[in-house]
């Protein structure tokens, strides 16, 4: 039974007309799923419900074609025709007795509306602010009308879908009713304009509109960004945003307050920790008597605890960590801390999003698969008959597919060669910033731990000879990768031979503290684009040497784009007074100095290098599949069904696709145990 410290979080909260079941609030958060996979969508949704969200939002939702975020999959409520698709998600919420909460949206200049071709609408005329050659006009007094009329007309079609709270959304530097509240954005003249009422004008406006056309039986929220970490430039807490909401104070029937943009509300735990957003948000409940609800990348239950009795929110708004355990408030209702899969804070889920796909969770293989595979978080189908299971490698693909296995019932045999748990993981989460990495193995060990069914063995490197002596029916090689220290990636397809005379550092030869004492100067080459190479050019400045960052890409880091970091990466190497070289390739090395050329024209030029930190592919560690393919005609005999390689052994990636990769592994498996069984059923 939980500790009666947490019963304060199960209380209910009443929002205008409507009233939650506790405490655990969903925010509103992009799937990469909306309008092009309204199933997909609601499964989702509705399993945050059913693990206890009392109130569960969808992201944000265009209400009209102006309004066109194409090609990212949002929510789309442009006329009555989307209303079915939306309704699947009311449904699937209100099936578990939780509130559904919607995010009305008009992106204003932030769309280029590259399907319907409208012309995006700002407050001034100014450029859209994606790289498309779209221009905003500013919009006359009948587009302030038409655009009043679109929210209601969507708050009413909101409500036919069944919604029970609807938003006025003001954030993330993406909507037309923050743009107009910025001066930046708006340097109108008339009563739209100029001073803080006259800005202000419409979102009141829009906000009284909404709650006269809907507030009977819906609540009205409103979602306001209360700083842009911007300075004097932007939107403070303690200036513009106290002054809004001091003259709205109850107006809304709630305030979800947050930061934009999105790279300073999502901030990845690399540079942020839980609760960063707690100094800008402290203040709302002391201009306001309505709830309010705010985020952090809040896990833990004791944190809510003092959140609520300090008086700082009302309601525990999560986005991220609802998607790394949508159970997470059963869990702590039921008293099972110790099961809550706790957000890493890596924005994996982001760059779904970003990409414009169904999102991917590193913590939550099952993310967005709700439907389309039918996976469930929490429930897997159970073994009828145990079945034996080798997992050669520790890391995050061995430890899921063991955890998997174990939970369907299956006997787990887990060898690991190192003597720590964790693969990659373990390495990489020593890295600076990276420490909140390490729960993708600290919460599967903890199921794992406790389980009778299977057995762990660290120290115990096997191999081929071993593997068919042992004689498991069922093995997955999860052996991992290497990088690779040839220069071999994206820029160079073929190993490059001067490589040999480079005193080259592979990330594995940096994380395994061989940096130390080498000579500087530093060069570290970044054909991997994601955060490796920028985390081991701090670790090498840190180190006191002169480091110079190389990439072919044009700014460091492009992927991390994705995951709303590569501003503050590129920031930082600047701060840590990296030279950065974008652009470039590597040519040659002789005697201390590394030739780079540049990517367009091939002119080449010279780089003080002692070590070169290359960052470019990895090998997958595959020895061992490619002895036991080679030997396959004896598995029968050695009792040996089946060999699999998975995770980074199959194709290096993500750590968030290692982790998919263990799940598939051990749902495949199932799946297949039970065909096996059926057809035996057929056969008798
Ligand atoms: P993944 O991301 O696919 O899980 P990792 O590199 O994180 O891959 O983990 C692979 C793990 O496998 C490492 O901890 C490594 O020590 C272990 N390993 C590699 N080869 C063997 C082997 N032959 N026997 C047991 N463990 C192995
Ligand atoms: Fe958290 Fe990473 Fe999962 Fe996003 S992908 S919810 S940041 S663990």
């Amino acid at each position: 039974m939980r500790d009666a410290t947490y019963d304060i979080l199960f209380e209910p909260v009443q929002i205008g007309p409507v009233q939650t079941r506790n405490r655990f609030y969903q925010v509103p958060h992009c799937t990469g799923m909306g309008h092009r996979y309204p199933r997909s969508e609601a499964a989702h949704r509705g399993m945050k419900a059913e693990g206890g969200w009392g109130v569960v939002c969808t992201q944000e939702t265009e209400i009209h074609p102006s309004s066109d975020l194409t090609p990212a999959n949002e929510a789309r409520l442009w006329d009555t025709k989307d209303i079915p698709a939306l309704q699947l998600v009311t449904e699937a919420v209100h099936a578990h007795d939780s509130l559904a909460a919607i995010q009305l949206a008009h992106n204003g200049l932030h769309v280029a509306n590259r399907y319907t071709r409208h012309t995006p609408f700002a407050p001034s005329a100014a450029v859209v602010d994606s790289d498309d050659p779209v221009q905003a006009r500013a919009m006359d007094k009948a587009d302030i009308k038409a655009f009043r009329r679109w929210h209601v007309d969507a708050a009413r079609r909101a409500k036919e879908a069944g919604f029970d709270i609807i938003y006025v959304y003001a954030g993330h530097d993406m909507t037309l009713l923050q743009h107009f509240l910025l001066e930046r954005h708006n340097q109108r003249s008339d009563e739209y304009g100029g001073n803080f009422e006259n800005r202000l004008r419409l979102f009141r406006e829009v906000l009284q509109d909404t709650k006269e056309a809907v507030g009977d039986t819906c609540a009205v929220a409103v979602r306001l960004a209360v700083d842009e970490l911007l300075g004097a430039e932007g939107l403070r807490h303690d200036v513009e945003a106290r002054d809004i909401i001091t003259a709205l104070a109850d107006e809304p029937d709630m305030w979800d307050v947050n930061l934009s943009d999105w790279s300073n509300d999502s901030q990845t735990s690399r540079f942020a920790k839980e609760g960063y957003q707690e100094d800008y948000t402290r203040f709302v409940k002391s201009v306001t008597s309505k709830p309010v609800v705010g985020v952090g990348r809040y896990t833990s239950p004791d944190t809510m605890v003092r959140l609520v009795k300090q008086g700082h929110l009302d309601l525990i708004g999560a986005a991220r960590p609802s998607i790394a355990d949508p159970f997470l408030p059963n869990k702590v209702k039921e008293g099972r801390l110790e099961d809550i899969r706790e957000c890493i804070g890596c924005n994996i889920c982001v760059s779904g999003d970003n990409t414009c796909v169904p999102m991917r969770c590193t913590q939550n293989p099952t993310v967005a698969e709700e439907w389309r595979r039918g996976w469930h978080p929490e429930v897997l189908p159970k073994a009828s008959k145990p079945e034996q299971h080798l997992i050669v490698g520790g890391g995050p693909a061995g430890l899921e597919a063991a955890l998997v296995l174990a939970k369907a019932g299956h006997d787990v045999t887990l060898a690991e060669a190192s003597d720590v748990w964790g693969g990659r993981v373990s390495l990489e989460s020593r890295l600076p910033g990276l420490a909140e990495w390490g729960r993708v193995r600290d919460w599967r060990m903890g199921q794992l731990q406790v389980m009778p069914n299977v057995q762990m063995y660290l120290g115990s490197g096997l191999s081929a000879d071993d593997i068919l002596d042992y004689g498991i029916a069922n093995v997955a090689l999860a052996t991992g990768a290497h990088w690779r220290a040839d220069g071999t990636g994206r820029a160079h397809r073929k190993p490059l031979a001067f490589m040999a005379d480079a005193s080259v550092l592979t990330p594995d030869d940096v994380m395994q503290g061989k940096l130390e004492g080498r000579q500087g100067p530093v060069v570290v080459f970044d054909d991997d684009r994601y955060y490796m190479a920028s985390i081991l050019a701090e670790v090498a400045a840190a180190q006191g040497n002169r480091v110079t960052f190389v990439t072919p890409a044009s700014v460091v880091a492009p992927w991390s784009d994705h995951t709303l970091e590569q501003g503050r990466i590129q920031t930082r190497l600047i701060e840590l007074g990296v030279e950065i070289v974008p652009l470039h390739r590597l040519a040659g090395y002789s005697e201390g100095q590394l030739s780079v050329a540049c990517g367009y024209t091939g002119a080449t030029r010279q780089l003080a290098c002692k070590t070169l930190v290359s960052v470019t592919s990895r090998s997958p560690n595959d020895a061992v599949w490619r002895a036991l393919s080679a030997r396959e005609a004896e598995w029968a005999d050695a009792g040996v069904e089946s060999v699999k390689t998975i995770g980074d052994c199959h194709a290096p990636g993500l750590i968030a696709a290692a982790v998919y990769a263990g799940h598939s592994y051990g749902r495949e498996a199932l799946e297949l145990a039970k065909v096996l069984r059926e057809d035996r059923m057929l056969a008798d």
